[in-house]
């Protein structure tokens, strides 16, 4: 099956099925095992941190970090469409009592400086305390500009805000903008990763900060239940996520592209290249029904989720020839 749904899709390499069976394992909450250990190490170092931490998920990673950097009472700005606004269930205000205050994307993925400054709240007894900005990079495919990056982070540290970067497909941004992805990560406090998307770990993420965070983190992290014991196991794919996943993500970028130019010259879709950055492309659906489209790809071996406003995501286990594939059985559908 061509899928295209997510890149959480992919499947854990041969190289990673063989390194998780080698794995050297202890017991990760005692700090004793040493592929965990040398995943945490490996992924500070590569995003320019001090201490790194190896999370089940990247809901966790992310509410771990708002946990250990706010309190009850403090609030948190973040994208109205934002991964740890919208789609990690309130976890945030569920068991942090944090308050997010959202501010509505603009179209290239980013907040508004302007917005930002004005929802930050002044110190008055009225107002719950505004604590952290959250940023999410890439944001539905979306890179976003390192002089906006260096922006927020002055606004932030002019306010005393701590930094937090959504950086679940971060690499995929450094890949785009062909920098080292410390050039991104440097704006930052703290960093969640995923390992488990285009990077292709079969669980996990990781959250980076300096020590005093991480130690803080990983009481959090056993408070959420996600102290794991012979973690080393899961680790040891998450460090050929790092070494070995990172390259192909110029092809995926590529891939997108090639479908998006395509989809262009159809008159059945209406979509914007200029948003086609990375691995993703949308696609507004302007004839025919998306239901009926989705279960005749479902037939001809290709998996999407339906929506007018169709999204295809690119990853590691879809192929040149798949994405020829993929345009032909759309041509196919509006054709018979
Ligand atoms: C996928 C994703 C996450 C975390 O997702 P998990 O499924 O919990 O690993 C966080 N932020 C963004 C932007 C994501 O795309």
């Amino acid at each position: 099956m061509i899928d295209l749904r997510s890149d959480t899709v992919t499947k854990p390499t041969i190289s990673m099925r063989k390194a998780m069976m080698d794995a050297n394992v202890g017991d990760d909450v005692f700090g004793d095992d040493p592929t965990v250990n040398e995943l945490q190490q490996l992924a500070a170092d590569k995003l320019g941190f001090e201490a790194g931490l190896f999370t089940c998920s990247g809901t966790q990673a992310n509410l771990i970090a708002l946990l250990s950097h706010c309190q009850r009472g403090d609030e948190y700005i973040v994208g109205q469409e934002a991964h740890n606004f919208k789609w990690e269930g309130g976890g945030a205000a569920v068991l942090g009592g944090i308050q997010p205050q959202p501010i509505e994307h603009e179209e290239n993925g980013s907040l508004s400086l302007k917005k930002i400054k004005k929802a930050i709240k002044p110190i008055n007894i009225h107002f719950a305390k505004t604590k952290l900005i959250s940023i999410e990079n890439t944001h539905h495919g979306k890179v976003l500009p390192l002089k906006y990056l260096d922006e927020i982070s002055k606004i932030a540290q002019q306010n005393r805000l701590y930094r937090h970067l959504d950086g679940a497909r971060a690499f995929n941004a450094a890949v785009k903008q062909q920098v080292n992805i410390k050039e991104i990560t440097k704006y930052f406090d703290t960093v969640s990763i995923c390992l488990s998307k285009g990077l292709a770990a079969p669980i996990g993420s990781i959250l980076c900060g300096n020590r005093e965070f991480i130690e803080n983190a990983i009481r959090w992290r056993k408070v959420c239940g996600g102290g794991m014991r012979q973690a080393g196991i899961l680790a040891a794919a998450g460090i050929l996520s790092l070494t070995e996943q990172v390259d192909h993500l110029q092809e995926d970028h590529e891939h997108a592209m090639i479908l998006g130019e395509s989809l262009n010259e159809m008159p059945e879709f209406r979509v914007d290249l200029n948003l086609i950055q990375t691995n993703m492309v949308f696609a507004r659906l302007l004839k025919g029904d998306s239901d009926e489209l989705s279960v005749y790809l479902r037939k001809n071996g290709i998996i999407v989720v339906p929506d007018e406003n169709m999204r295809f995501v690119f990853h590691k286990d879809i192929k040149r020839e798949d994405v020829d594939t993929v345009i032909k059985a759309l041509k196919d559908f509006f054709t018979k």
